[in-house]
């Protein structure tokens, strides 16, 4: 379904080598610092990445086209990493190359009170995107085997479930025409002191820092459990996941425009037949 060949600058498709593979992807090995199948630096990725950046808002808009021909299907982007692990980024500087009307960006926080009093999908059924747009989930239905299952909010018998009843509901969003990027955004513990620190030094970064990061840094081996859990069980052929080191975040936001590409790219795209006759409505126009 999806192409395969290399992007420019790229020795192998960040949509093949960064897949979660099926014979099983260790997060305990993955070096977060790493650049796979890129060899070049932070100014190559920048100037790559607005080239790029021009090519992912063109397919959009041909997505969007179709849509408004009765093609409709949609992009769905699930964005999940640690605090600092660079989401915020990938939405400026990636997804904001593509028109602002384009984009479908859903945030998933603490649940609210009425968010509780229902299954846990009912709000990622809410928030999904419309025909036409690259849906965003920054960060996503996956909290509710993360950190609900690190902070243990419900019984290992609810989150266990939830694994299947994932897969479940991909898989009937892909048949319905979405296709969907998962995207498992891993920054080292180290890199991610430095990022904290740095938000705590400047005083315009002080807003970003939230106290509970802390905590929620010091439960990392449990994460990393968690965040093996779902790639282990919840990557399948539909919706994949793809494991983005993010301690260069030129490499992270240019591999992430790669894998929106390669979806796109996948869905062969045309731009639509006018249901009117063109030269009958220069005729018109010019009559006008
Ligand atoms: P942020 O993305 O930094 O704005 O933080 C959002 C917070 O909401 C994170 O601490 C998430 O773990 C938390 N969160 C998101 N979804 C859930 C959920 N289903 N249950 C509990 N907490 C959640
Ligand atoms: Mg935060």
């Amino acid at each position: 379904m999806t192409h395969k060949k290399a992007p420019p600058g790229w020795a192998t498709s960040p949509s093949r080598s960064l897949r979660a593979g099926s014979g099983g992807t260790c997060l305990a090995d993955l070096d977060a610092a790493s650049t796979p199948g890129f060899s070049g630096g932070k100014s190559e990725a920048a100037s790559l990445l607005e080239t790029r950046g021009r090519y992912l808002n063109e397919l959009q808009e041909m997505l969007y086209a179709n849509a408004v021909s009765g093609q409709g299907r949609s992009v769905l982007l699930v964005l999940q990493g640690m605090d600092t692990a660079g989401k915020g980024g990938i939405i400026r500087h990636v997804l904001g190359l593509v028109n602002p009307e384009g984009i479908d960006h859903a945030p998933f926080g603490v649940p609210t009170a009425e968010e509780r009093q229902h299954h846990f999908l009912w709000r990622t059924y809410k928030a999904l995107p419309r025909l036409g747009h690259i849906g965003v989930f920054d960060r996503s239905h996956y909290e509710d085997v993360l950190v609900a299952r690190v902070h243990r909010l419900v019984p290992e018998a609810v989150w266990e479930t939830r694994y299947g009843e994932i897969n479940d509901f991909e898989r009937q969003l892909a048949n319905q025409g979405t296709v969907i990027v998962k995207v498992a955004m891993f920054v080292s513990l180290a890199e991610q002191k430095n990022r904290l620190l740095a938000r705590l030094r400047d005083p315009e970064k002080n807003w970003k820092y939230d106290r509970k990061d802390v905590e929620e840094r010091l439960l990392w081996p449990h994460y990393q459990e968690a965040y093996q859990a779902i790639l282990d069980r919840t990557s399948t052929d539909v919706a994949p996941w793809h494991v983005v080191p993010c301690d260069h975040k030129w490499y992270s936001r240019l591999a992430v425009a790669e894998l929106l590409i390669d979806a796109l790219e996948g869905m062969e795209l045309a731009w639509p037949t006018p249901i009117y006759d063109v030269d009958e409505e220069i005729a018109r126009v010019m009559r006008s």
